[in-house]
């Protein structure tokens, strides 16, 4: 069987599943959503947001690119912002990256003359390489450099993110927070908070609890 048909037979079998566990979940599904979150994340198909953040169909707003860029000139990018901030009126902005990102290694390697819109698109990431060009030359090895940009990467993006005028001006604004997330664990590793200290504290309080939870079973 191709994959494309695979795939068809698995959605008739995941809809049946699904129908048989929650017999109102379509009809809920047809009246509307309301997602509290809108996930900015790499187009990377080992990086699927609701997967790896056990979530459900109508839970997360979802836009994913090479590399999980924010580009305030791309409407592409705008227009799930605008539209996620101000429509569906979401209370969280997470940017989340991965280590391993192909997109960002590209940033720092030769570009390919046979990838010219990639190219375009990593350019951003190029020159944030270049300001920070000293603390990445002091990472052992380009597998390392990387990492350190995708932190950076995500870092950068909640900064663009908290400056854009349909952020600012959502009263109140949502919250943006920057993740990224480990392919060799499964894990996300908080960045950037989008709750003040407080908060902040409660929210790593949960996690070394769902840490020790997981690490007796
Ligand atoms: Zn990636």
């Amino acid at each position: 069987m191709n994959r494309p048909k695979r795939m068809l037979v698995e959605n008739i079998a995941w809809a049946r599943e699904t129908t048989l566990a929650d017999a109102q979940f379509f009809r809920r599904l047809s009246l509307g959503q309301s997602p509290k979150v809108l996930w900015i994340g790499c187009a990377d198909s080992r990086v699927p947001a609701e997967t790896i953040t056990n979530s459900s169909p109508g839970d997360l707003f979802v836009h994913r690119n090479i590399a999980n860029r924010f580009s305030p000139t791309d409407d592409n990018t705008m227009s799930v912002l605008e539209y996620s901030v101000r429509v569906l009126k979401v209370d969280h902005v997470i940017v989340c990256g991965h280590y391993g990102c192909g997109g960002v290694r590209a940033s720092l390697s030769p570009l390919s003359n046979d990838l010219p819109h990639v190219n375009r698109h990593i350019a951003p990431l190029c020159a944030l390489a270049g300001r920070h060009r000293d603390e990445l030359d002091k990472s052992p090895g380009l597998d390392a450099r990387a990492d350190r940009l995708a932190e950076l990467n995500v870092l950068e993006q909640v900064r663009l993110l908290r400056q854009s005028a349909i952020v600012r001006d959502r009263e109140p604004s949502p919250l943006v927070h920057g993740w990224i997330f480990s392919l060799h664990d499964g894990l996300i590793k908080v960045l950037a908070p989008g709750y003040d200290a407080q908060h902040v504290d409660r929210t790593n309080d949960v996690q070394v609890e769902l840490l020790q939870t997981s690490s007796c079973c």
